[in-house]
């Protein structure tokens, strides 16, 4: 790398991306593009010689931005946020120009005691258990999202107890959920071996707000065990993906305790709220976990992707997924005084993620993250409000944070032509480019998802929002 090639041409992206956050509320947020637009705009093969940066740039304006889907955009009101921000974006500036490859202690000593400390850090902000700092027999560690996270802990999870059993009990374990639980888990089982038929997705109802019965998991665990199947592992929510949902973690994690299983919390989403005290109660219980992860990359200011997970017995991630061969053995680890991280995920190599949890932490600070918290639950509030006001529309699920969920309901019409009506409106309001929500179904009702929660995102966004569904539904109602 040549500096002073780096520092002309840095300079000149840097000047590129602001520009693009400068206008990007100029661009659809959801790409309007057709499959297969950029093969017919890019060549068949790759230049023989060198092209300017100004060149490929002018490609990016015209070739590849209208392809891109504006996540960072404060009409983005889809999915769960994916959070950028100065702090995080210079941490990622950061790790990649010093790109180095943190497998192990040694590889970058500085890599790994600054995740240590900085998931210490987090840890102690949510108020997590002491058992799962660094300084026990647990810690943190990033991964790359929440589906590897809960992928690491499901196989800690199976070989603990396949150590003690054998082998051959792999056909007997039996791994819980809710129907809300996120789709992650059925893909961790399969990746892990265990029979699908063993996922058990336990049915949530509308009155418990869509959370995970304790009663319906001690049913569902008595049914297995008299069938002589063996309960292995518990995936509970805070803040399912639908709606927001928080399963009763005391409840469920004193369940797991009695039957000896592994229980694993998802906050992905939700976990950053948490910070704030006003929101820290929907951890109680967290202490009957045996693992604990929440995305940074979601809704916590650190750019894609840092999914912080913690662990209280290390051990059991490290006899599960490490390896030892000739070629990376040196002193450090052999003294067993170090971590190497590449016994706690599945690749061996990972970059240096932590810097910009703490460029996010330092530069902003605590206070900083939990007003932003708040902030964007507020506007979510505000746009309930909105919602309520309008008799033509209905909110579904309780809100818990700052996802909305609702839909349109006219009178007089079953409930097909209400699904139907709602389908139509997500497609107007999505392919006006003006904002960009999500959907999912809640109780057979086809139900439109909004999500405050990008960065750039003020009180004005949301009130126009609002104004484009009120419209579009309008005209919608008129034609129908
Ligand atoms: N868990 C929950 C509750 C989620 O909402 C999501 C994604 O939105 C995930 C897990 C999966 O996240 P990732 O993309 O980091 O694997």
């Amino acid at each position: 790398m040549d500096a002073e090639q780096l520092r002309e041409n840095g300079h000149k992206m840097v000047d590129f991306i602001a520009d693009y956050y400068k206008n990007i509320e100029k661009f659809p947020v959801l790409s309007q593009v057709e499959p297969g637009y950029l093969q017919k705009l890019l060549p068949d093969c790759a230049p023989m010689q060198p092209e300017s940066l100004q060149a490929v740039l002018q490609d990016v304006q015209t070739k590849i931005l209208p392809g891109v889907t504006h996540w960072q955009s404060p009409d983005y009101f889809a999915y769960f946020p994916s959070n950028g921000s100065v702090a995080g974006f210079i941490g990622e500036m950061l790790s990649a120009g010093i790109n180095m490859v943190g497998f192990s202690w040694i590889t970058s000593p500085a890599a790994t005691e600054l995740e240590m400390i900085v998931l210490d850090w987090l840890a102690n902000l949510l108020k997590l258990p002491n058992d799962f700092l660094s300084k026990g027999p647990g810690g943190g560690v990033i991964q790359g999202t929440a589906s590897e996270a809960l992928l690491v802990v499901l196989l800690a999870a199976r070989d603990k107890v396949l150590r003690e059993l054998g082998k051959d009990a792999l056909g007997k374990l039996v791994v819980y959920g809710s129907d809300q639980t996120h789709s992650s888990l059925l893909k961790a089982c399969q990746i892990a071996g265990i029979h699908s038929e063993n996922c058990r997705l336990l049915k949530t109802e509308t009155c418990n707000e869509y959370a995970l019965s304790p009663e319906s998991l001690t049913d569902a665990i008595s049914h297995d065990v008299a069938s002589g199947l063996i309960p292995l592992f518990l995936c509970a929510t805070v803040g399912t993906t639908s709606s927001t949902a928080v399963d009763p973690l005391l409840a469920l994690g004193k369940i797991t305790k009695r039957n000896n299983m592994w229980f694993h919390v998802d906050a992905a989403y939700a976990g950053s709220a948490c910070i704030c005290p006003e929101y820290r109660h929907h951890l109680n219980g967290i202490e009957e976990a045996d693992s604990f992860n929440m995305n940074c990359h979601k809704w916590f200011l650190t750019n894609f992707d840092c999914s912080a997970l913690w662990i209280k017995d290390r051990n059991a991630l490290i006899q599960s997924l490490a390896t030892n061969p000739e070629f990376l053995k040196n002193k450090a680890s052999q003294g067993s005084a170090v971590v190497d991280y590449k016994d706690w995920q599945i690749p061996l190599g990972r970059r240096f993620r932590s810097l910009k949890l703490w460029m996010v932490l330092r530069l902003y600070g605590v206070k900083n993250l939990q007003s932003y918290i708040r902030n964007h639950i507020n506007l979510a509030k505000h746009f309930e409000d909105l919602v309520a006001q309008d008799s033509r529309f209905e909110i579904v699920a309780t809100r818990t944070f700052s996802l909305v969920c609702f839909r349109l309901l006219p009178a007089n019409k079953n409930e097909d032509c209400v699904n139907k009506l709602n389908r139509d409106l997500l497609d107007a309001i999505n392919s006006s480019g003006k904002i960009f929500i999500s959907h999912t179904v809640l109780s057979g009702k086809y139900v439109l998802r909004f999500v405050v929660g990008a960065p750039l995102t003020e009180e004005r966004h949301v009130i126009a929002a609002w104004k484009l569904f009120q419209e579009a539904a309008s005209t919608l109602l008129e034609s129908s």
